[in-house]
């Protein structure tokens, strides 16, 4: 039977996931320009597949508007049909911005940070994920057998990311039996959270063809290890002068990267509710399991909640262009526009306030820091629930004007339909059906 190549136009929702509409790829060069149809209301798709209640229902209509940029067409040569999709806008139908959507959330960030600052940030996203198909066993971390014991996926996982137009920079067994690293080079705001999407939807491209499954859940058991999104970012000028780095001051943090930092601390815990948001972030943010739950900036510690990143050799140009930070209380069940363009915001209020730098710990554990010692140097504990997340969410209401009124209204009715369900669900449950999700 001959077959009509079919290509989906998509954005990322609410809860993360990747959804859209598809059309034969005849189309393509029409629909580039005209975009596709798409319902208001989608927004209120729950990460579970139900429908909260949202401010639209049944009525209007808004439009998928492809970013040409973003086109991936992988054919995996099997067989299959091609991986074929384009990361879109949401607009009105009039070709306006959509104020709810995601993508334009994040780019308008990136605008303001850039006319208010003349910082352009440089970010990539890392991902962890687990493997159905791994032959895992005990001690598998970073070994050469496990690379070899999950046989194919990993070369022709980053053939399809090639293919994409993803460039990987590494590649590694994690810690967790199963459990593997894909990390990619730095690049504007917007690509990265555009590559973030397609390193997570050609995983499971490539998982699929291979008659097993991904998930990139922050934990698929109650015990054992998670799997993180750690995003990086790094502060440039217009003409790629990096702007992070300062050797004359306190731990290499220049003065204006000490500022966004300052701003992102302060507003931590409230960031957690766009960072970590599902029941099941909460199973991987506890203490001592290398991920972040403090809100201290440390110094090559990966266990805070912001860490100062290694640099590698002694060339001050290098030093200079390496250095960078990382936001760990974070993972894949948030929308990747939602998570950075919020850090943005809480970063450029850094700066617009002029906070004074932070005081990052250097070989030091928060947990056993005095509580006044903490205070002192604005460290508080994240939240350590959703519902905790979402209760800092509500009392703090500049991290609330980040948003649009209707797309915060959105996102915490969309999130709390969520939990009224998953609110039942104990430990083991929560962690096999947010696998199944993610
Ligand atoms: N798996 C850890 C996490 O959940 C991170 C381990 C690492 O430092 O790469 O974030
Ligand atoms: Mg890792």
């Amino acid at each position: 039977m001959q077959q009509d190549p079919l290509t989906m136009f998509c954005y990322t929702d609410l809860a993360g996931q990747v959804r859209g509409k598809g059309f034969p790829s005849s189309q393509l060069e029409k629909r580039l320009t005209g975009g596709i149809g798409w319902t208001p209301n989608n927004l209120m798709f729950t990460a579970l597949g139900t429908i909260a209640p949202g401010a639209w229902g049944s009525h209007g209509d808004v439009m998928l508007m492809p970013d040409p940029a973003t086109g991936v067409a992988v054919d995996y040569g099997d067989g299959t049909p091609a991986e074929r999709f384009y990361l879109c806008d949401v607009q009105n139908t009039d070709g306006t911005v959509w104020d709810c959507c995601p993508r334009t959330l994040l780019r308008d960030a990136v605008a303001d940070l850039l006319a208010q600052t003349g910082i352009v940030l440089k970010v990539t996203f890392e991902h962890e994920f687990i493997y159905s198909g791994a032959n895992a066993r005990a001690a598998d971390n970073y070994a050469l057998d496990a690379i070899r014991r999950h046989g194919v996926f990993g070369e022709t996982y980053l053939g399809a990311l090639r293919t994409a137009g993803v460039e990987v920079d590494s590649y590694l067994a994690e810690f967790a039996p199963g459990q593997f690293e894909v990390t990619v080079p730095p690049s504007e705001a917007l690509v990265a959270c555009d590559t973030a999407m397609t390193v997570r939807e050609m995983a499971r491209a490539t998982a699929f063809r291979l008659g097993h499954s991904v998930s990139f859940s922050p934990r698929v058991q109650p015990d054992g290890l998670g799997s993180g999104v750690h995003i990086h970012f790094s502060l440039w000028d217009t003409d790629g002068t990096p702007l992070s780095h300062d050797p004359d001051r306190p731990f290499g943090i220049s003065e204006r990267a000490g500022q966004f930092l300052s701003g992102i601390v302060r507003h931590m815990p409230a960031l957690c509710a766009f960072t970590a948001p599902s029941p099941v972030s909460y199973l991987r943010l506890v203490s001592h399991s290398w991920t972040g739950v403090w809100s201290n900036v440390g110094f090559r510690d990966r266990e805070a909640g912001l860490r100062i990143c290694p640099t590698f050799g002694a060339s001050p140009e290098a030093v200079a262009r390496q250095f960078n930070f990382e936001f760990r209380a974070a993972d894949a069940t948030a929308n990747p526009y939602l998570q950075l363009a919020v850090i943005i915001r809480a970063g450029l209020s850094g700066i617009n306030d002029a906070l004074p730098p932070p005081q990052p710990t250097m070989d030091e554990d928060p947990e056993t820091m005095s509580s006044d010692a903490r205070a002192a140097r604005q460290i508080v504990r994240l939240p350590s629930s959703v519902d905790a997340a979402f209760a800092a969410l509500k009392d703090d209401p500049v991290v609330q004007g980040f948003l649009p009124q209707r797309l915060l209204d959105a996102y915490i009715a969309n999130k709390q339909a969520e939990f009224e369900i998953s609110r039942a669900w104990a430990p083991d449950e929560l962690c096999r059906r947010y696998a199944e999700i993610y």
